[in-house]
């Protein structure tokens, strides 16, 4: 999407403007004829172009998306049509990354700064529909860094660095390389992230969790729950003292849901032994919603998957 807007800001024209003309819509995820209109205006192989962009897919009633070769599952992972930025790199090398496209990825590992997914004047959301890449699509000024780079969480730094890797081609680093537990790395992409969700989604005082009633959550609150969630986690191989504090802060429905529709069978077994482990699947009489009481279930008292 970058190249495109690239392309048509040095012909000045507008993403709406050239959607529109080519009579292909408004959707920003481009398959089939859609691709490969967009890739001969633009001068570019189709298959190049789809290589480089999210692809939307249905399968059996079951909507996800595929991305540098990854299958996600779309809820709270892909920004779409609310793109995010880091402004240093855009103005450095004229262009937006993959794995930006990715809301699990909240932080530049090279600046040491959150993603933009607002404009720091003007505060409007960020969208495709530009006039050049480092530019507000309502104010029109140029993208200001993120003011807020001293207060990233280490450990979203660290997962941006690892799924950013993950995104590329191998080699890439190992996730207890970089300070999170070694298993992840047998997951794919969507299930490292509904583990660590699971684990990091429920703040300290077991408050409702933002992101359950949002379709996207902000950067700053997505790096706080990758923090939460990876802390929490290396808790678990700590001791038993440890693991107890946990008691309450993991949300169950994203454990049996990763158990039940995880994208391998990895994800799925971890979803289940994780479960199992702590002793966490909730009694079959409160598995259609609620929360359990305090203390109902066992803690976690054996060793992760
Ligand atoms: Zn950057
Ligand atoms: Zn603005």
């Amino acid at each position: 999407m970058s190249l495109l807007l690239r392309t048509l800001a040095a012909n000045r024209i507008g993403m709406d403007v050239l959607l529109e003309h080519l009579g292909i819509g408004r959707s920003i995820y481009l398959a089939g004829s859609r691709l490969r209109t967009v890739a001969w205006t633009a001068g570019i192989d189709s298959d190049w172009l789809q290589q480089r962009t999210v692809q939307r897919h249905t399968e059996a009633g079951d909507r996800f998306f595929v991305l540098a070769g990854h299958r996600v599952h779309g809820r709270l992972l892909v920004r779409g049509a609310c793109p995010q930025l880091c402004a240093k790199c855009v103005h450095a090398g004229g262009c937006c990354l993959l794995p930006w496209e990715l809301a699990c990825v909240c932080a530049c590992p090279l600046h040491n700064s959150l993603l933009l997914d607002r404009c720091q004047r003007c505060r409007a959301v960020i969208r495709w529909n530009r006039q050049a890449l480092d530019v507000c699509h309502h104010c029109q000024w140029p993208f200001a860094p993120s003011s807020e780079s001293a207060e990233v969480p280490a450990g979203a730094i660290r997962w941006s660095t690892w799924i950013t890797q993950r995104l590329g081609d191998p080699p890439y680093a190992a996730a207890c390389a970089l300070g999170m537990p070694r298993w992840l790395d047998g997951l794919s992409i969507d299930g490292a992230f509904r583990v660590v969700e699971a684990f990091g989604c429920i703040e300290q005082d077991a408050r409702p969790v933002e992101h359950r009633s949002q379709a996207l959550i902000s950067a700053r609150s997505m790096a706080q729950m990758l923090d939460r969630g990876l802390n929490r986690l290396n808790m678990l191989e700590v001791s038993s003292a440890e693991q107890r504090q946990l008691v309450d802060l993991v949300d169950l429905p994203t454990l049996e849901r990763l158990a039940k529709y995880g994208i391998t069978e990895t994800d799925r077994l971890t979803g289940r032994a994780l479960l199992r482990a702590g002793g966490l699947r909730r009694p079959k009489s409160m598995r259609k919603g609620g929360r359990r009481q305090r203390g109902q279930l066992s803690l976690f008292d054996s060793e992760a998957p």
